[in-house]
């Protein structure tokens, strides 16, 4: 078998016609392929306002910029995530307090919000992980009870729903990211979410250096950012989209395959699934049993031509965070710490084959003796 890599972004003859044509055309910023996703994706999602920004990262940042969330804030986390989510706390000057994730989804674990709140927390920022949404409306009571904002972290899960309700659309504002890595991508990229028309235009003001017009007048009213994204990257991932449930369907057909045939493997936990909430699959994430090392099993597998990796990273044990905040994780956050040390991304892209799929099945379930 040939090398099968993690991740395939899958780039079609019409998104390269797409690119092409903007470039040719000279407008290479703020053009019309920027308005036509925006409006695009609010209508897909039910969102009032669509804000394409530079990346996923850039996204958050400007989230938490834009209500004024600052050094004494404290802002609530997932412990399991891509550490982007904490970062961009820390950018801020806020602090990050972590909470525990739940085994089942890999996400917060609602339950244990309510005792991490202070008199300094202003927020929450709930992460939609591996493409299933967390339990968003249970967290959106706890929020309004204690007047908290909400931004989602939706980086890898455009099109979870719970209830038929988009991830993006429950809290203050929703936060995308385009990358390679997740269903529809612009190269880097990403766009923030919000039915708040004041927080719509403080976001677009900020995006673009703090700068407003008023009367063909230039205003400098922040200090702004520049985290635009380019008008040739929207018309990437504005051509993807159009295949987006495509993309996704593809990635059901592969995961039916990967739950059906490690269903007997007794050393793996395989993804839930669930009535109320559906996988985009974003990531297949399982975790190995105690009895195996992953890391021994990721070198197995790429001897097999199989490239695995890491899920997520418990953040609060990475060197930042363990040198700032020097927190007991396998204490406070054993499932964070179990899913980290155990967990494994197995391949998931649309133009994964039958066949690759079914050899890599074949090639776990020997390994780990199944
Ligand atoms: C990918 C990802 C990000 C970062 O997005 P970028 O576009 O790479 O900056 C943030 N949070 C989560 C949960 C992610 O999966």
């Amino acid at each position: 078998m040939h090398f099968i890599p993690l991740m395939q972004p899958d780039i079609s003859e019409d998104d390269i016609a797409a690119v092409t044509s903007v470039l040719r055309s000279g407008m290479l910023v703020q053009g019309k392929n920027s308005e036509a996703f925006e409006q695009t994706i609010a209508a897909f999602l039910g969102c009032r306002h669509v804000v394409t920004v530079a990346n996923g990262t850039a996204s958050l940042h400007l989230a938490l910029a834009a209500l004024n969330i600052r050094h004494g804030h404290e802002v609530i986390v997932p412990a399991f995530s891509y550490p982007a989510t904490a970062n961009v706390v820390e950018l801020v000057g806020a602090t990050p307090v972590f909470v525990d994730i739940q085994l089942s989804d890999f996400n917060i674990d609602v339950s244990k919000i309510e005792q991490a709140i202070t008199p300094k927390t202003k927020a929450i920022i709930p992460v939609h992980e591996f493409g299933v949404a967390c339990e968003i409306s249970k967290l959106m009571e706890i929020s309004e009870k204690h007047n908290l904002f909400v931004v989602e972290d939706a980086a890898c899960a455009l099109g979870a729903k719970e209830n038929g309700k988009h991830v993006g659309s429950f809290g203050g504002i929703g936060s995308f990211s385009l990358h390679p890595r997740k269903s529809i991508t612009s190269g880097e990229g990403g766009f923030i979410t919000t039915n708040d028309n004041a927080l719509a235009s403080k976001i677009r003001v900020l995006r673009n250096h703090g700068m407003k017009t008023e009367n063909g007048k230039m205003i400098f009213e922040e200090a702004g950012f520049n985290y635009r994204l380019t008008d040739f990257q929207c018309a990437l991932a504005l051509s993807q989209f159009k295949r987006y449930n495509d993309i996704v369907k593809r990635k059901q057909e592969i995961a039916e395959i990967y739950l059906n045939g490690l269903a007997s493997n007794t050393k793996l936990q395989l993804p839930a699934t669930f009535n109320n909430r559906n996988h985009t699959w974003q990531t297949f994430h399982t975790i190995v049993s105690d009895s195996i090392s992953r890391d021994v099993m990721i070198d197995k597998l790429r001897k097999k031509n199989i490239g695995t990796n890491y899920g997520a990273q418990c953040i609060p044990i990475q060197d930042f965070y363990f040198k700032k905040y020097n927190l007991d994780c396998a204490k406070l956050f054993p499932n964070a710490m179990h899913a980290y040390m155990n967990g494994i991304a197995f391949p998931m892209y649309n133009r994964l084959k039958d066949e690759e799929v079914k050899y890599i099945v074949q090639t776990v379930n020997e390994l780990t003796g199944n």
